[in-house]
């Protein structure tokens, strides 16, 4: 593929979009930078994409198509959109200046497999409103599962295909995780590709040097991340590199036959506050920062994973040093939880940090739910942390700027003046609990409601301000 450097480049007229204040605000600097280095830092990700999928989204996120396009290939901005699911109904764009976007994690484990129970918890996610869903099934027959979810889902889909490859290692192979072969590994990558998968995760960052890191360091809660583990597993008893590292161009040729979007995974991200910041995590971000290069050059799309438990007063440093490090590559985060002590509470931890990281120009923000460290989510959980996340996700594009995105508060905050019961509960985030709570306490009076009843602050200065200044 050509390389072309994108400060060399001169855009045409129709490219020429002036980004909004928050498209600029949340951008860390190196475009700037890459004048004093010598090889271009800036590479066009050429994406095949349909021109009626870029207006769809460019329409929903109130941007153009040209600035959308720019953005996109620049690699500030994704759309995980496997090139076989071109036509799913709500396509999605993560990035620079784009609406704070929301995913929502299902799937089995080995103690529960109902593939109708997982497709309720889909059908309940993307009610709620989720962006996008990731399937971690571990359980069961994987592969049917992800083809009845792929079947349903009609927003982009994410996998972690590691899962897959152990599994069916230890399933069926009756062999162990140290014993899988890396054609394994990615057979069951390529079939997660030709599936229609339209993002994976995949832990590349994790090396022979940074777990050499993390060991001398030591560590509250060693490794948290699944996929983590297995390859740390595999790598210490094979003595031998991160098969998705060391083989990072093959991955890559899948990537982009299928036009997978690479989600490079966190797996040495801190699992307790006290974990938080530390060498092995910011090592592997330092990796991954070089592979997102490695993926542009190559034209395929890259989002950066990351923490996990993190102090509040460390979020803003933590989305510095992702978009620093690895060139304002669009930032995924899990949470991030901003407390240990919550088990039963995590989808409101997580709703703290997601929202504090998203005003400081984090663009994606995965779900946690009430059931996180205790056990797999039910469908209510995953209702709840899909509208948890979607509050922290609402509340982070106000403060980063994103255009009009507090006209829905000024509408319900108008509907909340005049007293009107019907549309405030109707532009509520989840009209359904909001009905819920207002019907099981009535109020004598229709007009107000049971927390103050006849002494209704709204009301009663709505009747003074009425009348004339006397
Ligand atoms: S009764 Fe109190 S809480 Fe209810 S709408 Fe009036 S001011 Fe608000």
């Amino acid at each position: 593929m050509e390389k072309v450097c994108f400060t060399r480049y001169i855009a045409p007229r129709s490219a020429r979009y002036i980004a909004p204040r928050s498209a600029r605000c949340i951008s860390y600097g190196s475009r700037d930078r890459s004048i004093f280095l010598d090889k271009p830092v800036y590479l066009f990700i050429i994406i095949k994409m349909d021109k009626t999928v870029l207006n769809k989204i460019a329409r929903s996120e109130g941007v153009s198509v040209e600035y959308l396009q720019e953005s996109i290939r620049s690699g500030e901005t994704v759309v995980p959109l496997n090139i076989k699911r071109r036509k799913i109904k709500k396509p999605t764009a993560i990035g620079k200046g784009l609406k704070t976007k929301v995913n929502a994690n299902i799937g089995s484990s080995p103690d529960q497999v109902d593939v109708g129970y997982e497709l309720e918890k889909l059908k309940v996610a993307l009610e709620a409103g989720t962006d996008t869903v990731m399937d971690l099934s571990t359980g069961g027959d994987l592969y049917n599962i992800r083809k009845a979810i792929l079947k349903k889902c009609s927003v982009p889909l994410g996998t972690v295909p590691i899962y897959q490859a152990c599994v069916d290692v230890v399933k069926f192979k009756h062999k162990s995780i140290v014993e899988m072969s890396v054609d394994e590994l990615f057979n069951a990558i390529e079939k997660h590709c030709e599936d229609g998968v339209d993002f994976i995760t995949v832990h590349c960052g994790v090396t022979l040097e940074s777990v050499e890191r993390l060991r001398e360091q030591g560590r509250l809660t060693d490794v948290v991340s699944r996929g983590g583990t297995f390859l740390i597993e595999w790598m210490v008893y094979n003595k031998k590199e991160n098969p998705l590292y060391e083989y990072y161009d093959r991955l890559l040729d899948i990537a982009k036959e299928y036009e997978v979007t690479l989600s490079l995974g966190d797996g040495l991200r801190p699992g307790s506050l006290a974990d938080a910041t530390d060498r092995p995590q910011i090592q592997e971000l330092i990796i991954i920062g070089e592979l997102v290069d490695r993926a542009r050059e190559r034209g395929v799309q890259t989002m950066v994973e990351g923490p996990g438990h993190i102090p509040l007063n460390e979020v803003a440093t933590n989305v510095m040093l992702e978009k620093k490090l690895c060139r304002n590559a669009p930032f995924y985060v899990l949470g991030p939880l901003v407390t240990d002590v919550a088990p039963g509470y995590d989808h409101i931890t997580a709703a703290i940090g997601g929202a504090s990281a998203a005003a400081y120009g984090t663009d994606f923000l995965c779900y946690v739910t009430p059931s996180e460290h205790l056990s797999l989510p039910t469908v209510e959980d995953v209702r709840e942390g899909v509208v948890a996340m979607r509050i922290a996700a609402h509340a982070g594009d106000i403060a980063k700027g994103i255009a009009n995105s507090d006209r829905w508060d000024h509408k319900m905050s108008n509907f909340r003046k005049h007293l009107k019961w019907d549309k405030m509960i109707k532009t509520a985030i989840d009209p359904k609990k909001a009905k819920e709570i207002r019907d099981r306490n009535p109020s004598k009076s229709k007009d107000v409601c049971t927390m103050c009843g006849e002494y209704c602050a709204i009301k009663h200065i709505g009747d003074i301000f009425k009348k004339p200044r006397r």
